[in-house]
């Protein structure tokens, strides 16, 4: 792919010979002729700064590929993507489902590919990641072989850019449901259909992990298809609630039971922010509970409103849970740090006259690799 150049200020400059591979709109000087896809980055000099992909209508107007002048090609996605893959086979030998590409994490920025199984899922965020995603199917058919590639273009995210959201078949045929391991559990999700890519893959290894403190009777917040509930009933809990407020998220939850064999489990739809008070009131108490909610806080704006909210249901489960009962909590907003969900869970349990202690301070598995002086790499946090 040819590649024009792109002007950035000295603040851009020193960011990328950081280490960091953004560059903000406000950093560019001029990129002017530059369409979406790989460019060529200079200092106010002229100096070579790398090679990156170019978003022309994002704030993140840069993604830095290579400190160098590379050639966008065939041959570098699949050197990308091959290394990435191995890292998961090290990291990783057993699994069938991991996120297989982590975006800037794994040095692609702006792609995300996710495998269950013999289906997988490629995902673009960005007018620039656009450009490679065709690349990128191609290289996961030949090293892969999977059955279905679906390409899954409908996060939110896009229509910053104002990109066409969509889901289609990039390769192979229906159907888009496939089957995975994860733990001693076969779970099936709809590549298609389903919320984020099909799960939550970020939060696998928590899922095992939680079920390490299976014991009597827990409550799952915010379950989805099951999957703190599943290994918690799987591991020994009595009883186990599992609550969403989306009714196809439940269902696929209940299937995924019954193919299990885990009959103790009840799925109850609801809004969680509701129900935590009502059981309460109702004299129910738990000795496990998980609360994972989506992402409250997106956006700077709504941190502190997210905040109230973190700490509302924090303190609700707090209440709700037996003397020497486990709480497993987690956030997924990559704004609030993981001081401040501590400030949070502390604020929490002065409330509630609760002595806490953190057993765990859990982030995402290791296919969801943290790129170092990269924070917003690091977003999951999951303490118990
Ligand atoms: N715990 C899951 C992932 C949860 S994703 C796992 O580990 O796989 C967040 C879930 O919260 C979604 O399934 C969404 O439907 C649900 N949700 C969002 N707001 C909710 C609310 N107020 N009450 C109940 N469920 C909610």
């Amino acid at each position: 792919m040819a590649a024009s150049a792109v002007k950035v200020n000295k603040k851009g400059a020193l960011r990328l010979r950081r280490g960091h591979p953004w560059v903000f709109k406000s950093d560019v000087v001029s990129d002017a002729g530059a369409g979406a896809g790989p460019v060529t980055v200079v200092d106010e000099r002229g100096q070579l700064l790398g090679t990156a992909l170019h978003s022309p209508l994002s704030t993140i107007r840069l993604r830095l590929l290579s400190h160098e002048r590379v050639n966008v090609n065939r041959a570098l996605v699949l050197d990308r993507v091959s290394a990435a893959l191995a890292r998961r086979r090290l990291a990783l030998p057993a699994a069938d489902a991991y996120r297989a590409v982590h975006g800037e994490a794994d040095h692609l920025p702006g792609i995300f590919v996710d495998r269950y199984g013999d289906g997988v899922t490629v995902q673009s965020t960005c007018a620039g990641a656009d450009v490679l995603a065709p690349l990128v199917v191609d290289v996961l058919r030949e090293l892969v072989s999977p059955r279905v590639i679906v390409v899954r273009n409908d996060a939110a995210a896009r229509q910053h850019e104002k990109l066409r959201r969509y889901i289609e078949i990039a390769h192979g045929a229906p159907p888009t449901t496939v089957s995975y391991h994860e733990g001693a559990l076969v779970l099936s999700t709809d590549l298609m259909a389903d919320q984020k890519t099909g799960a939550y893959l970020d939060q696998s290894s928590n899922h095992v992990a939680a079920a390490r403190y299976a014991r009597g009777e827990s409550l799952d917040c915010f379950t989805y298809h099951g999957g703190f509930a599943l290994q918690l009933a799987a591991a020994g809990c009595s009883r186990v609630t599992a609550m969403d407020q989306s009714g196809e998220a439940l269902a696929r939850g209940r299937d995924n039971a019954e193919r299990n064999r885990l009959a103790h489990i009840e799925w109850r739809q609801a809004n969680v922010f509701d129900a935590l008070p009502q059981l309460f009131a109702a004299g129910a108490r738990y000795d496990v509970i998980v609360l994972d909610p989506p992402a409250f806080a997106s956006t700077a704006k709504t941190l502190d409103a997210a905040g109230r909210a973190y700490k509302e249901i924090n303190l609700r489960a707090m209440k709700l849970l037996r003397p020497g009962g486990t709480l497993v909590s987690c956030s997924c907003s990559g704004r609030l740090a993981a001081a401040d969900f501590d400030a949070i869970l502390a604020d929490a349990a002065r409330d509630t006259r609760h002595s806490v202690q953190v057993l765990e301070r859990r982030g995402a598995g290791p296919d969801h690799p943290v790129l170092l002086g990269v924070p917003e790499t690091e977003y999951l946090k999951c303490w118990i």
